[in-house]
């Protein structure tokens, strides 16, 4: 008998390594439990949603493309929830005035899987970095949550459509005023800015170079030249594990990161929501492992 009923609700979900990674957090944490896919059209989202938590499933990952629409089926949103404005955990809890009911709650955990996918030394120059941002979508607006929240004060976002940064540039106040923060936000159009110099640290969060694309960039090797040598560039992308624009940062020196930490604590973040206690750190390393193979296993 399975006791702890876990899944993902996406569409598709052939390529996902959620699976992966929380079979193995059970796995390692001697827990007894199923973590099953769900791919679903957005018109079955809500019947299916009522009929799993009856069913007992403690929570679910939400993937594309239905974090933003299962926002408007929870019973409650998490404050990181609504600044993100997308769902990727949801918990079950059983509805105390209605026995043989749930409660549906609505959590984001790429935001904290952000902030604990960075190293802390770091989260303690955040304040005086000048950051840039490549990108302006879902993934985005998780990383500047998390920045606004860990103390950056200077973050440029450098996107190719301006006119979607209107709706952004609106929400980053209330990210400001939730975290009390004087973080100052601007926007470029990437193609005009052909020096980096002054930033310190780039974190892109668009697909450019995601497998099977894996000979683009959005940085030129020009503009990656101008960056100063104390830098370093974050890539999103974990699939592959070093992206054209991560090998090019570090053939100049620059200490760089992929987003596969980024995939394992989001992972992690949404395990300790589902069983409200913590998931030991000395699993990380064979959690980055299992999942590197499995990547492998994926473009191969
Ligand atoms: P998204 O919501 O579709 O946003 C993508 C952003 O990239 C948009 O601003 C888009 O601009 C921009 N963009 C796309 N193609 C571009 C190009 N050729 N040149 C310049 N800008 C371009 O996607 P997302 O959910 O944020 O995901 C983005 C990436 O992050 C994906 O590779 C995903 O796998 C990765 N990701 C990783 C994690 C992790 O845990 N490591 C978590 C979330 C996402 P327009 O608005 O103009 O189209």
């Amino acid at each position: 008998m399975k006791n702890l009923k876990l899944g993902i609700i996406g569409q598709p979900l052939t390529h996902t390594l959620s699976p992966i990674l929380h079979a193995q957090i059970m796995h390692q944490m001697d827990i007894d439990g199923v973590y099953c896919k769900y791919p679903l059209e957005h018109d079955q989202l809500r019947e299916t949603l009522q009929q799993l938590g009856q069913e007992g499933v403690r929570g679910l990952n939400v993937t594309i493309p239905h974090k933003v629409a299962v926002m408007g089926l929870m019973d409650w949103l998490s404050i990181e929830a609504r600044l993100a404005g997308a769902v990727n955990t949801i918990v079950f809890d059983p509805d105390t005035s209605q026995p043989g009911n749930c409660q549906t709650k609505g959590h984001n955990t790429d935001i904290a899987g952000f902030a604990r996918s960075l190293p802390p030394a770091i989260v303690n120059r955040l304040p005086q970095m000048n950051l840039l941002i490549i990108g302006a979508g879902g993934s985005a607006r998780a990383v500047l949550t998390a920045l606004i929240q860990q103390g950056a004060t200077q973050i440029t976002f450098a996107v190719r459509s301006p006119e979607k940064m209107v709706r952004l540039i609106s929400d980053a106040e209330i990210m400001k005023q939730t975290f009390n923060s004087q973080c100052q936000i601007k926007t470029s159009p990437l193609l005009f800015m052909p020096n980096l110099n002054e930033f310190e640290g780039v974190i892109n969060t668009t697909p450019v170079g995601m497998w099977p694309h894996t000979d683009s960039s959005p940085l030129s090797l020009s503009q990656i030249e101008t960056l100063p040598k104390k830098a370093f560039i974050y890539d999103l992308i974990y699939r592959p594990t070093e992206t054209q624009l991560l090998s090019q940062a570090r053939s100049q020196g620059l200490q760089t990161f992929n987003g596969l930490d980024m995939l394992i604590y989001q992972g992690i973040c949404s395990f300790e929501l589902w069983q409200d206690r913590p998931v030991p750190a000395s699993l990380l390393s064979s959690l980055r492992q299992q999942l590197t193979q499995a990547m492998q296993h994926i473009i191969d």
